[in-house]
């Protein structure tokens, strides 16, 4: 049996291990330090749009603490695309607020500004009150609609809470996603276009902000010489030594991006043959995902039958891991109590699609064998 292939395998640069040494040489192996400002300083350089960064540890902790300064509370509610990862609802569940989601639109899989009006308007009419912010998603790097989203949001004065955690390198009209809402969440988890084993930032329009956000990433302490608090704080920094594998890994950034989109330029080509298979692609010249993965659709009345799962676990059987889509969220136990707004849509797109293996340390040869797989199953 060949080797296995992984569906999104992190990759080192080679740099991050002199960043840790620094760390450990001069003691600074806490939650702040010289490698913490200096991966903030690489990621603002790269977003531009003069944006404030703060490490955390996770993009989770990033969209909690982004709801945190938006004045989310017990009793609110905030809009959310359904086609995602739970980690773009679940924080405001931690802020008791309730979760209302919203289907997508078939050009990019996000959110559909569409039926994101039609919720804003009929929340108002149901509770007499607008949603307290707007969390769209770029999902597997694929920039969501963020012109019809800002203006929607502008319109209603509603703050964005944007999910850049899988598309960090993705532009929408030229401008990094991340940029977009009043915060931006990222994700450096192991599995995302770079990491620091575990991490994530937010992405902040002042200065002001991310000094608030470090306020409370790290307990929300008073400025007094004792402990006094007046808000409930989170322990979310950032330690110095995942700062420096970040560090490293800024390095190869714009290579990882490179990679993953020549990865999804050779799939599109090895399989261009395939009626049944289509591999998505950027719907118009406005988007430039960074395919953090190679998504597929799968027309099973033209692939004899088989449907994406009997592909993943024929893929599973060659030793290929493969990966269905996000279940919607409005599909999910813990959310079923929520209001939905959409008319199926990615549940329709959930059933046909198929991750394929998209880490930017594959091989050519590696692409070649996985769609080779896919192609003598189909057939
Ligand atoms: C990975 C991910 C997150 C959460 O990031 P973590 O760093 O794993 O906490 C949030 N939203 C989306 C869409 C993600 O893919």
């Amino acid at each position: 049996m060949q080797d296995r292939i992984w569906l999104s395998l992190a990759q080192m640069g080679g740099g991050e291990q002199k960043y840790i040494q620094e760390a450990f040489d001069t003691n600074w192996v806490v939650p702040l330090g010289p490698n913490v400002n200096g991966f903030e300083n690489d990621l603002s350089k790269f977003l531009g749009e003069d944006r404030h960064i703060v490490a955390l540890s996770a993009g989770t902790a990033a969209i909690h603490l982004g709801l945190v300064q938006l004045g989310i509370k017990e009793g609110d509610e905030v809009i959310c695309q359904s086609f995602t990862f739970a980690a773009s609802a679940n924080p405001i569940k931690y802020l008791g607020a309730t979760p209302v989601f919203v289907d997508s639109e078939e050009d990019t899989w996000n959110i559909s500004p569409e039926w994101l009006e039609k919720a804003i308007i009929d929340r108002k009419a149901a509770t007499g009150k607008y949603p307290k912010a707007i969390v769209p998603v770029h999902l597997y790097g694929m920039p969501a609609k963020m012109d019809e989203i800002c203006t929607i949001a502008d319109k209603y004065n509603i703050p964005i809470m944007e999910d850049a955690a899988e598309a960090i390198g993705s532009t929408f009209k030229n401008r990094q996603c991340g940029t977009f809402g009043e915060f931006g969440a990222l994700s450096f988890n192991g599995n995302k276009m770079i990491t620091t084993s575990g991490g994530g930032a937010l992405v902040c329009r002042t200065e002001e902000e991310a000094k608030r956000t470090m306020f409370f990433a790290t307990q929300a302490r008073e400025n007094r010489p004792y402990y006094y608090h007046e808000h409930i704080g989170y322990n979310y920094r950032m330690s110095n030594i995942c700062a420096g594998i970040g560090r490293g890994q800024m390095e190869v950034l714009d290579h990882h991006i490179n990679r993953r989109r020549a990865i999804h330029a050779l799939y599109t080509e090895l399989l261009a043959g395939c009626d049944g298979i289509s591999v998505k692609q950027n719907p118009t010249a406005d988007f430039d995902s960074n395919f953090w993965l190679t998504c597929i659709e799968v027309d099973p009345t033209k692939c004899n039958g088989k449907t994406a799962d009997d592909i993943r676990q024929y893929l599973d059987s060659q030793n290929v891991e493969s990966r269905l889509l996000w279940r919607p969220m409005h599909m999910q136990p813990i959310f079923t109590d929520c209001p939905f707004y959409g008319d199926g849509t990615s549940e329709k797109i959930f059933n046909r699609g198929l991750c394929l293996p998209s880490g930017s340390s594959l091989t050519d040869e590696q692409i070649k064998r996985v769609a080779y797989n896919i192609k003598e199953f189909i057939k």
